[in-house]
């Protein structure tokens, strides 16, 4: 049989709640209700990393409330998670290791509010809100969007700046191309789920939420068990797949940015679609622009020559290059500005500005004659630059 065991996050469920290992029953209920109040879906519509964290508050608290899990997990720590995939834990069940194993993750999913039953959280969110709402009694599991994976993508200065397709390998988990992700074999007739005998829902004292009834985590929800197991996933509805993708960079983009590629996540949960493809954008260093949100900076060297007498100079911006015009009497450190020359703004029109930065380079391997004409220039303009300055 094969066992497909996920790596053990390490979840620390006191610091969901803020509170100390040692907290009292009475510090935790305290803390559960704040946080339970202030990421509660009603008092934060639409966000859907309130409705996140409401689900975590909700799984430590399902812990952390009831003294005999309390124990269970100060002693197990994150393997306590492991054993709550069958009703009666891991002696229970047994026959198919999809569901004995679970992560924080899934249990969070399970037995966070939406996934499972309120169970006795109702009366304490009822209390909450200062009204009674037993509601959602699991019928169906619900259908949940798949998680979003993430990718690191490197592209160049220049290629950021005008916007670019890359071309990248993603391997993930996809449905199974055999079974479509029920695990079950093609052909093979549906039976009764042995855990909620075809109900989908069960209930009583072993299950996490006290008394209240929760999706059957054997079936989904569904009732049935596969006939069959699917003979490409063993019926973990599963496959892993590897797929090379072009994907398309917008013009703006700075190291940080996030590019979304829909659907190309992992697989939903009970029919939900599948999570995004999120790649995390790094800009490669350019040899000498700098860039700083979008505007960008630049050194331009100059000739004495150039300095004393003016020049009109050709300089690199993003699209091959412009003129500058310096004046006369130019010094070193003088800044320019060109409107509109730096970055585009990623995904609205316009750019930022470039700025130049004007140094003035001396000559090197000057011959006699010419170190003669700068003694003779240095003898006809008799200036102490520092004199202003330092007063001597
Ligand atoms: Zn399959
Ligand atoms: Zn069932």
């Amino acid at each position: 049989m094969e066992t497909r065991m996920p790596p053990t996050k390490d979840k620390d469920i006191y610091s969901i709640l803020g509170v100390s290992r040692g907290a009292s029953e009475r510090e935790i209920k305290a803390a559960y209700r704040k946080l339970a109040r202030k990421y509660h879906p009603d008092m934060n519509p639409g966000n859907p990393q309130a409705e996140q964290k409401f689900k975590e508050i909700q799984a430590a608290y399902s812990i952390l409330s009831d003294p005999e899990k309390r124990r269970d997990y100060d002693r197990y720590g994150s393997d306590f998670f492991r054993h709550m995939g069958t009703p009666g834990g891991a002696s229970a069940g047994g026959r198919d290791a999809r569901y004995r194993t679970m992560d924080w993750d899934e249990f969070v999913r399970t037995f966070g509010a939406g996934g499972g039953s309120f169970g006795d959280f109702d009366d304490v969110i009822s209390d909450l809100f200062g009204r009674t709402t037993r509601t959602r009694r699991p019928s169906q599991a619900v259908p949940e969007k798949g998680a979003d994976i993430y990718q690191n993508v490197t592209v160049d200065f220049i290629d950021a700046a005008k916007g670019t397709a890359v071309n990248i390998k993603v391997n993930r988990e996809v449905l199974c191309s055999r079974c479509g992700g029920t695990g079950a074999e093609p052909g093979s007739q549906p039976q009764t789920c042995p855990v909620c005998g075809g109900s989908g829902q069960i209930a009583g004292k072993r299950s996490m939420m006290g008394l209240g009834a929760r999706v059957c985590p054997r079936c989904g929800g569904t009732g049935q068990i596969p006939g069959k197991v699917c003979m490409k996933c063993r019926g973990t509805g599963r496959e892993s797949k590897l797929e090379k993708l072009e994907v398309r960079i917008p013009p703006g983009v700075h190291t940080g940015s996030k590019v979304r590629v829909p659907g190309k996540g992992l697989p939903g949960r009970n029919g939900g679609p599948y999570g995004d493809l999120l790649l995390n954008v790094q800009v490669r260093k350019h040899p000498y622009f700098r860039r700083e949100g979008d505007n960008l900076y630049l050194d331009v060297p100059i000739t004495v020559t150039e300095a004393v007498l003016g020049a009109e100079l050709e300089i690199p911006v993003l699209e091959k290059h412009v003129r500058l015009r310096i004046p006369p009497g130019t010094p070193s450190g003088k800044v320019f500005r060109l409107r509109g020359k730096g970055f585009p703004h990623l995904g609205k029109a316009g750019h930022g500005d470039l700025y130049a930065r004007i140094e003035i380079v001396p000559p090197v391997g000057v011959d006699m004659h010419s170190r003669e004409l700068i003694r003779e220039f240095g003898a006809a303009n008799p200036q102490n630059p520092r004199l202003r300055k330092f007063g001597f």
